[in-house]
């Protein structure tokens, strides 16, 4: 008897928290990554194949578009209604003519826009400002239509001596101003999610994203504190008002609409896109209506990858009333998502007015559809 009543308190706590691995089954045993049941509920549901408005992709990498087979890209294009594409990854000098001579060899001119890139590593030589300058008006001359800066700058970019190169190192500032003079837009990626700055542990959102991709993982200082990259992208915003920015994923303030709001208040010349961050819209269709009712004239339709078979998902969040459904990508989004169900009219501004207004020389007409 005695026996039996000591073991009792231990016979308790394993019937009561049966979940020590050792006493649960094994089919009962499964981590987070396993857990992902199909879900039960029974509503609506709308697969959009193609875009409601004709649409702009403002944000998208070929790197091989110099020899790239054109008519399929354009039949892919096509069959989401999508109108225009913009080539970020365009290079510069010699490879953003080579690209332009292909687009021009297919007769593509009106469907596909490229933006050029400028070399930041090489910034410590003399010449620097003045030879990136005439890569600029180069490009310009061959058709390059506006800037895109990689998050390489602010974040892995180092000078000769090793220094980080800061996004608002004051040798550019010629650049960004003569791009305002041309009229070409400067879409700009800065930093990565914060949670990459923030312990790896159980309330980090993007805990299995770090886990499946641990060289994103950042430390508090690495190579600089989030907010000291994402100031210095601000700075260069505010330094330099008669130039458009597009800042890239929402500016990296996606979950926190009210903050982007605020930014958006305080530089006229700020706009932003939605490329990879359609989630965290998904998740808030509320918030995100009521933000993007007050800042429908700011917003891009982007989307980085470019992967057709994903595209179907942003249409979904946009244009539809759908409840609880999932992202393509759980490491982004462990939530299920709601559509935004958004009018006409704002969809036309993201879709394609908003980025018709930003770039320019790109035929408006094509856009028009009755
Ligand atoms: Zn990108």
């Amino acid at each position: 008897m005695k026996f039996y009543l000591s073991i009792l308190p231990l016979l308790f706590c394993v019937l009561a928290f049966g979940q020590n691995d050792e006493n649960t089954e094994p089919e009962l045993r499964m981590d987070f990554e396993d857990y992902d049941p199909p879900s039960t509920l029974v509503v609506p549901e709308h697969e959009i194949l193609s875009a409601k408005f004709p649409f702009l992709d403002v944000h998208s990498h070929h790197w091989r578009m110099a020899e790239q087979d054109l008519d399929k890209l354009i039949r892919q294009m096509d069959s989401m209604n999508m109108q225009v594409i913009v080539n970020l990854s365009g290079r510069g000098g010699e490879r953003l003519k080579a690209m332009m001579d292909n687009i021009k060899k297919y007769g593509y001119e009106d469907r596909i826009v490229l933006f050029t890139n400028i070399e930041l590593r090489s910034i410590d030589e003399p010449d620097w400002t003045e030879e990136t300058l005439k890569q600029i008006e180069y490009d310009y001359k061959n058709g390059a239509k506006g800037l895109k800066i990689y998050k390489s700058q602010g974040m892995t970019n180092l000078d000769s001596k090793g220094n980080r190169i800061k996004i608002d190192d004051p040798r550019i500032d010629p650049i960004w101003a003569r791009c305002g003079e041309l009229g070409m837009p400067i879409l700009i990626h800065s930093a990565d999610p914060k949670s990459f700055w923030a312990p790896h542990d159980e309330n980090n959102e993007r805990w299995l994203e770090l886990k499946t991709r641990p060289n994103r993982k950042r430390g508090p200082d690495n190579p600089a504190p989030w907010e000291t990259i994402i100031g210095e992208q601000h700075h260069i915003i505010k330094k330099h008002p008669n130039t458009n920015f597009i800042a890239a994923h929402m500016g990296w303030f996606p979950n926190d609409l009210k903050k982007l709001g605020e930014l958006l208040d305080e530089m006229p010349n700020m706009y932003v896109e939605i490329g990879a961050v359609i989630a965290e819209l998904g998740r808030q269709p509320r918030m995100a209506n009521r933000f993007l009712e007050k800042y429908q004239d700011r917003v891009l339709f982007g989307k980085d990858s470019y992967k057709p078979a994903e595209y179907p998902t942003y249409f979904r969040v946009l244009e539809s009333d759908d409840e609880y459904f999932p992202y393509y990508k759980r490491y982004h989004a462990f939530w299920k998502m709601y559509g935004l169900d958004l009018p006409d009219h704002i969809l036309e501004k993201l879709y394609y007015k908003n980025a018709l207004k930003l770039i320019q020389g790109v035929d408006t007409e094509q856009f028009k559809r009755d």
